[in-house]
């Protein structure tokens, strides 16, 4: 008999604040969640939030760990230029330290761009970027308990991102000592097949000869475009290209790793439906007690 391991949630927003944001995430059915804790599309420094510490504290009655953060898409740890670096490292130390004030676990950030002057650059500079950030975050914080972790998330190797394979992640991995966020919508426009018979068993099977244990988080997003088209864009889970029978062998690979979805809203009820059938997918309703 399986049990499901995994952790079931999805994105979700915290415009009305973080007691709103809960709320939604119980009605939903979610397990674990990720919010924004600062625009995502701007510089600006995350405001503190005066009611993260209540936030803290009852989503962890309510079960809904972990808690994570997605960093700002402007951060580019890689970048070729030193000014757009530096300011990359600073803001991502600030996200660590306000994640944490939240009581989120995991910060997931892009692994950046090597901007033209080479992958074996960028991949110094970006985890030259992580060691930066985490040292920043624990002077800023006072207190590194409080301070979230960084995980890489693997892009869609547009251009000159860095990690769409797992074996790039790996290396960060190795060299950073960081652990990793796996995005399916990325991994499969990148060119790893999960149509194939057995292609979900065989891409985690990848997955963890590449990075092990470092998983710290599943992106369960369905791709809108081609295998191997390089090109981003999230549909509902089932609506797009990776067929479901995909995602149970992927996740029999991936055990007590918690999946957050990235997909589009289409409205409270057809948000729950998404949750329950992805549950429903990876082993069922109920989700066996937490080892953490
Ligand atoms: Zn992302
Ligand atoms: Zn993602």
């Amino acid at each position: 008999m399986s049990v499901r391991t995994n952790s079931i949630g999805r994105h979700l927003p915290t415009s009305g604040g973080l007691g709103k944001t809960l709320k939604l995430a119980r009605e939903l059915g979610c397990e674990t969640a990720q919010i924004f804790v600062s625009n995502p599309q701007g510089w600006a420094v995350p405001a503190s939030r005066p009611d993260g510490a209540s936030f803290a504290r009852e989503s962890r009655e309510a079960g809904v760990a972990p808690v994570v953060a997605h960093a700002k898409y402007l951060i580019n740890l890689a970048s070729v230029d030193d000014e757009k670096r530096w300011r990359s490292v600073e803001a991502l130390a600030r996200e660590l330290v306000a994640a944490g004030a939240v009581g989120a676990e995991l910060v997931v950030v892009h692994a950046g761009s090597h901007g033209g002057d080479g992958e074996e650059r960028g991949m110094a500079r970006l985890v030259e970027g992580l060691e930066r950030a985490r040292e920043q975050a624990a002077k800023l914080a006072g207190d590194p308990g409080r301070v979230a972790e960084p995980v890489v998330e693997n892009s869609v190797g547009a251009g000159t991102q860095l990690c769409s394979t797992f074996e790039a992640l790996g290396e960060v991995v190795r060299r950073a000592g960081a652990r990793v966020c796996v995005d399916t919508a990325h991994a499969f426009v990148a060119g790893y097949d999960f149509s194939e018979e057995d292609g979900g068993r065989a891409v985690a099977g990848e997955l963890v000869a590449a990075v092990g244990g470092a998983v710290a988080v599943v992106h369960l997003n369905d791709a809108k475009n081609e295998l191997g088209s390089h090109r981003d864009g999230h549909r509902k889970v089932g609506e797009g290209m990776i067929p479901l029978e995909a995602l149970p062998g992927f996740f029999e690979g991936l055990p007590g790793v918690p999946v957050v979805m990235e997909t589009p809203f289409k409205g409270d009820e057809a948000d729950a439906e998404e949750v329950r059938r992805v549950k429903e997918l990876v082993g069922g309703l109920r989700k066996a007690p937490d080892r953490r």
